[in-house]
């Protein structure tokens, strides 16, 4: 990697030695099959679609297209599995391959890391630190609950669902398939899941670990493809219960599909998060708290803080820093440790980007971008701040899921209040303020699941995670998360 794409523009004088992640620890083969039944199976049409590096634009594996048919089989190992070994095994035998393959996640931590990164574009910083850790400790938490499931819920008895179809997207792929599978397992069910098409690697690397993990075959099956192989699973007559993270436009057509079946759902969609920042707040930090919140990552987050609204006294000072700060953030290698900012996921989404770029212009708003160097190669998008924007604006309202930030003022608690809400969306928020009794106010009524105070984007297995409005359905992570997966009998 050229040296240009770690180039400081704040200070052309100086720029920090490339740093960039070694690959030779890795091994990504050709092509990938599917995993059904504990083995790597070719699909039944011989189709393979290719996975790229988005900061390079290569090629880097062939990953196998499963038909409606190789998801029949999928389901059917599962259903096997489901009935033969998994709902018989003690909660506390089902807790020891999760506890194994946690730990066989946390040895391979540099391996997923790594891969993450060449296949997702994210910086390796982010997926090194955040990513791989993120999902051991999911494995680790619902480890714990597997032989604990009466306690969560006194006078109640759990019960496993049976076959879960689990669907994720591309932003967080190995963290979202735990984030799925753990708790699935945990309560005694097995998996059908789906990566996204363009991240599918770090889940067939998954597949490793489960079958050196000895999980029983047909436990955990792995479909790859893209809306179609999804919406297989969805339909699928045997699946008792689908959970699905994407796009508020994908998670209706799933909602509707599934109105009238018997089958339970979570739905984690789209967001549209407000950082809300007070006069009284510590402005540094809060404007590192919007940096972390919406550049880094590529605001490929959905519960990004894709808006800020800032108390009019203090506006001109946090764009001001906020300016500044941009200027600093190193957009390129994403195996580069000193990137800050990686490459965006995918060219149609750099698309998606870009549109909105003018459509804000179009609006009306100002836009301003940092004046850092990108890489000639790849799909890159400088981190871009819109100002004079109003609440109606599409740049306000819509999902744009890119380091694109929508900056609005608010005179009066109440104002940014109703501004924060005033969106189709409600997964998160942050607050920043130096009182705690305005912290207690706004996070009472920020129609939002997860509300930062002091800090944003901050995860962790034992909390629960999901949205209101069209940001969702149902709660995932913690002991709520383990709702999710179990009915309550008598
Ligand atoms: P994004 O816009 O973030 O790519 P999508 O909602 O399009 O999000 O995709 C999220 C996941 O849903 C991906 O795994 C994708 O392949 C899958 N998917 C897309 N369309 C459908 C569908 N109609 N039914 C089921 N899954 C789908």
């Amino acid at each position: 990697m050229s040296t240009d794409s770690t180039k400081l523009a704040f200070n052309d004088g100086w720029q920090y030695a490339p740093a960039p992640e070694s690959t030779d620890h890795i091994q990504i083969d050709d092509h990938y099959g599917l995993f059904i039944n504990g083995e790597f199976v070719a699909p039944e049409i011989d189709r393979y679609f290719e996975s790229i590096n988005p900061a390079t634009e290569k090629p880097l594996s062939n990953i196998a297209l499963a038909s409606e048919k190789d998801v029949d089989r999928a389901v059917k190992a599962a259903r096997k599995a489901y009935t033969g070994v998994w709902s018989k095994m003690s909660g506390a035998d089902r807790g020891k391959y999760l506890f194994r393959i946690a730990r066989i996640m946390q040895e391979r931590a540099r391996e997923f890391a790594t891969i993450e990164s060449l296949d997702g574009g994210k910086p390796i910083r982010e997926s090194r630190d955040i990513d791989i850790p993120l999902a051991a400790a999911h494995f680790f938490y619902y480890a714990g609950w597997a032989d604990k499931l009466e306690y969560a819920f006194p006078a109640r008895t759990p019960v496993s669902l049976g076959v879960v179809g689990q669907i994720i997207p591309w932003n967080f792929p190995l963290l979202m398939a735990a984030w799925k599978i753990a708790p699935a397992l945990a309560c005694g069910n097995t998996v059908v899941l789906k990566p996204a098409e363009t991240t599918s690697l770090t889940a067939m690397k998954l597949a490793e670990v489960f079958r050196d993990a000895g999980l029983p075959p047909g436990v955990v099956n792995i479909v790859t493809g893209a809306g179609p192989t999804g919406a297989a699973i969805v339909n699928h007559l045997d699946v008792n219960k689908v959970a699905f993270t994407g796009s508020t436009e994908v998670g209706k057509i799933i909602q509707r599909s599934l109105a009238g079946t018997d089958k339970k759902y979570t739905l984690e969609l789209g967001g549209k998060a407000a950082n809300i920042i007070f006069a009284d707040a510590a402005i540094d930090e809060a404007v590192e708290g919007i940096v972390n919140g919406i550049f880094f990552n590529q605001g490929h987050v959905c519960c990004a803080g894709s808006r800020l609204l800032v108390q009019e006294s203090v506006a001109d000072e946090v764009v001001r820093k906020l300016r500044d700060r941009m200027e600093t953030l190193i957009i390129g290698d994403p195996l580069d440790k000193n990137t800050d900012i990686g490459a965006i996921n995918s060219a149609g989404q750099l698309e998606t980007i870009e549109s909105y770029l003018s459509i804000g212009q179009a609006e009306g708003a100002e836009m301003y971008q940092s004046d850092c160097s990108v890489p000639d190669q790849g799909y890159w998008c400088r981190p871009t701040i819109f100002t004079g924007v109003s609440q109606s604006n599409r740049i306000v309202q819509e999902e744009i899921f890119g380091p694109v930030l929508a900056i609005q003022t608010f005179r009066t608690l109440e104002e940014g209040l109703t501004k924060a809400n005033n969106t189709p969306y409600g997964l998160s928020g942050g607050v920043w303020t130096d009182k705690g009794s305005k912290v207690f106010k706004m996070t009472q009524k920020i129609r939002a699941g997860v509300i930062w105070a002091n800090t944003f984007n901050k995860f962790d297995p034992t909390s629960p995670f999901g949205g209101y409005k069209e940001s969702g359905v149902g709660r995932e992570g913690g002991m709520h998360g383990l709702g999710a997966y179990l009915k309550l009998e008598a």
